[in-house]
């Protein structure tokens, strides 16, 4: 059932709103046992009784009535634990709503929980949750990893049975891996599109909300009552939402510009499956022209993991033990207190980008290494707004991959494993709008397709996956 037929009925009463959310709120827990999405649970039959007496009084209102909606752990949900999957935020309880939560509230969404991540976005795979989370499991194949690192929001969209819509989020790919991984539609959207107002800081410059769905229709029904300015958020665009629902599923005269490297540094199952959806796209009437964004192709991830990490160690330097996060007894001076707290609550990944971020920022090496990454990034985004003067969209694999086992993973070394975003991380760094949508598999794990579009063209994108999401 598609999320408005399934609000359409609920508003009129032809739901029981407390029987289906109790029903729902089983499943996600038996879910949740056996692969290790959820970190927190809202309390969901309350909420679920005033959404139902709001129905009885004929107040039934919103695109959202009766939907379940999960929320990464890095967004702020008013009295939910939100720790951005990391010990040292353990027991933090928002006393607000970010807006993109308070946005979904609003259309009479239920909060079902808070979904784990790997610690403050930091991950590809979705194996660097924080000390004391469970890892959680890929949805079509237990031993491998679902991606990250908004992975329990793609887990939990694979496998809910009911009318479910998840909240994530990206500064490098975090949404469109998991839901490449895990086989479902990941929407993106433009730097600025969705309020940051709530959300845990990663990177301030390239961090976005982003919506997961199981069909298009779904994911951009989301993105479209999450996007706007806001007040809070002096980054949000002033730049109008268009309509991001019911459009038609139409490429005929869509000029689709393919880079020749992005292809060939993929697996072969994976580029085959693209190629080929892409050449069902040709056959309904979309145009292939070949690309190439050397500057982009070359120098992209290593910008993007200077600048992500720059910005990470900074946002990171407030959680000292003193105001933020947790708390020891103190003893010692400023210095070693500090460090204790941070050994001992922040993972290894995190603390791997503390170092990294701080050294680049130093003074002696910022001209060489931060500086750098950030004209490094004018000429990126220039690269591709020339491209988009000659396609409508850019289409590659999501990851070059499908989704590692436990083993692989171990096997990879740190560079390796950021290598992996080699195709997410330079758009994200251009702050593009970006959807994943499923197109194959290989060995039954599912292989995505990213589609690309210029700033602010969430509705062309759109309009493309749903042509490939027909394609069967
Ligand atoms: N894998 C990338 C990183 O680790 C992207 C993560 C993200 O988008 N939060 O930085």
């Amino acid at each position: 059932m598609r999320i408005s037929e399934f609000v359409e009925a609920a508003k009129k009463g032809n739901i029981n709103i407390i029987e289906h959310t109790k029903k729902a709120l089983k499943e996600a827990e038996k879910i949740n046992e056996e692969y290790h999405y959820i970190t927190a649970w809202a309390d969901v039959e309350q909420q679920a009784e005033q959404l139902q007496k709001r129905q009885e009084e004929g107040n039934a209102t919103g695109k959202l009535f009766g939907v379940l909606i999960s929320v990464k752990d890095d967004m702020c949900v008013k009295g939910i634990e939100s720790c951005a999957s990391s010990a040292i935020l353990k027991g933090y309880k928002p006393l607000f709503n970010a807006t993109a939560v308070e946005r979904c509230i609003r259309e009479g969404a239920i909060i079902l929980g808070k979904t784990v991540q790997d610690e403050f976005g930091f991950g590809t795979f979705g194996d660097k949750a924080g000390i004391g989370y469970k890892k959680p499991k890929n949805p079509v194949n237990k031993k491998h990893f679902p991606g990250g690192s908004s992975s329990g929001a793609g887990g939990l969209t694979k496998l809910a049975d009911f009318p479910h819509l998840s909240l994530a989020e990206s500064t490098g790919g975090s949404t469109a891996a998991p839901a490449s991984f895990c086989g479902v539609i990941g929407i993106t959207p433009t730097y600025g599109r969705v309020s940051r107002y709530g959300l845990i800081d990663y990177a301030n410059s390239m961090d976005k909300i982003c919506t997961m769905a199981r069909t298009v229709e779904d994911a951009a029904l989301l993105l479209e009552i999450i996007s706007g300015q806001d007040e809070h958020d002096s980054t949000s665009a002033p730049e109008k939402v268009p309509q991001l629902t019911d459009i038609p599923a139409n490429v005929n005269g869509i000029k689709i510009g393919i880079i020749k490297e992005a292809f060939e540094g993929a697996d072969n199952h994976v580029r085959k499956q693209v190629l080929d959806a892409v050449y069902q796209l040709e056959q309904k009437g979309a145009r292939k022209i070949e690309i190439s964004l050397p500057i982009t192709m070359k120098y992209g991830l290593a910008a993007y993991y200077v600048l992500a990490m720059c910005e990470a160690s900074t946002n990171l330097a407030k959680y000292c033990g003193m105001r933020y996060g947790q708390h020891e007894k103190l003893s010692g001076n400023y210095n070693e207190y500090f460090s204790r707290v941070r050994t001992q609550y922040f993972g290894e990944e995190v603390k791997r980008r503390i170092l990294l971020g701080t050294f680049a920022r130093m003074a002696g090496y910022r001209d060489a290494f931060y500086t750098k990454a950030a004209q490094v990034r004018t000429k990126i985004i220039e690269e591709y707004n020339n491209v988009f003067s000659q396609v409508d969209v850019i289409i590659t694999p999501t990851m070059p991959i499908t989704a590692p086992t436990a083993e692989e993973v171990k096997k990879l070394t740190p560079l390796q494993h950021y290598l992996m975003d080699v195709i997410t991380a330079p758009i994200n760094l251009a702050g593009l709008p970006h959807i994943n949508v499923p197109c194959g598999q290989h060995n039954e794990m599912p292989i995505g397709m990213l589609i690309t579009g210029k700033h602010f063209a969430e509705a062309k994108i759109i309009q493309v996956a749903k042509a490939v999401e027909n394609n069967e």
